[in-house]
């Protein structure tokens, strides 16, 4: 994954646009004391990338695109499916009992639960810990009766971005949300197939490579 990073040269010529538009190619050699034509480059990169605008006989412009406007819409690009990550999966019937062993196991803070296949809950730490408390018999109690349960389940599909997910956490206050596929198994009867997982690991580690790009 590569941002958008200029050169010093570059971002000196952006500024010198800034603060002198419109600014002739030449004027702007003169300031960085290089000739025009080793600069030529770089104004072609800055007008073709529409950080600077070229208008003949005048000079050139700044259009007003920041590096963290590409920042911005390089996020905006990236898709679920890019920093998608395995889900844990049981079914309905599993004990919470195993179901506690399984998130051990795993390693995990969040299992989803489904019934023949397709998606019919989530289960996380807190609500085992709901459970614990209530005092059920947690070898006997399936997971389906501790679960949050269909429709209030929020998902998300990989060719969804991955703002878009991580704005779905932050405002449900989940920290995963299954990454799904419709499977109509009826007419106009769509059941969820999870695929995948995202969690606020996920963008964490997408923020840090963001942040760690070359
Ligand atoms: P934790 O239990 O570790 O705090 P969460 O904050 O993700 O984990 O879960 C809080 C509650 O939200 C739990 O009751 C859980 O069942 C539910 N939950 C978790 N993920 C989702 C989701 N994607 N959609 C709807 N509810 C969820």
């Amino acid at each position: 994954m590569r941002i958008i990073q200029f050169t010093d040269r570059q971002e000196k010529i952006i500024d010198i646009v800034k603060e002198n538009e419109p600014v002739t190619s030449e004027t702007i050699a003169q300031k960085l004391k290089l000739t025009r034509a080793t600069l030529r480059p770089d104004l072609s990169i800055l007008t073709m990338m529409g950080i600077l605008d070229a208008r003949p006989k005048v000079g050139y412009f700044y259009s007003g695109k920041s590096s963290l406007d590409f920042l911005s819409e390089k996020i905006k690009e990236i898709k679920v499916s890019e920093v998608k990550s395995m889900p844990v999966v049981v079914e309905e019937e599993t004990t919470v009992y195993d179901a506690i062993v399984t998130l051990f196991l795993e390693d995990t803070g969040t299992i989803f639960v489904t019934s023949n296949g397709f998606l019919t809950g989530v289960v996380s730490r807190k609500d085992f810990l709901k459970s614990a408390i209530g005092g059920i018999d947690i070898n006997k109690m399936p997971v389906g009766v501790i679960m949050t349960r269909m429709p209030n389940i929020v998902v998300t599909k990989e060719e969804e971005s991955v703002l878009e997910a991580a704005q779905k956490i932050i405002d449900h206050q989940v920290d995963n949300l299954p990454i799904v596929e419709d499977i109509e198994i009826e007419k106009d009867k769509i059941e969820y197939k999870v695929i995948g997982r995202i969690s606020k690991t996920n963008i964490t580690r997408l923020f840090v490579d963001l942040g760690n790009a070359e």
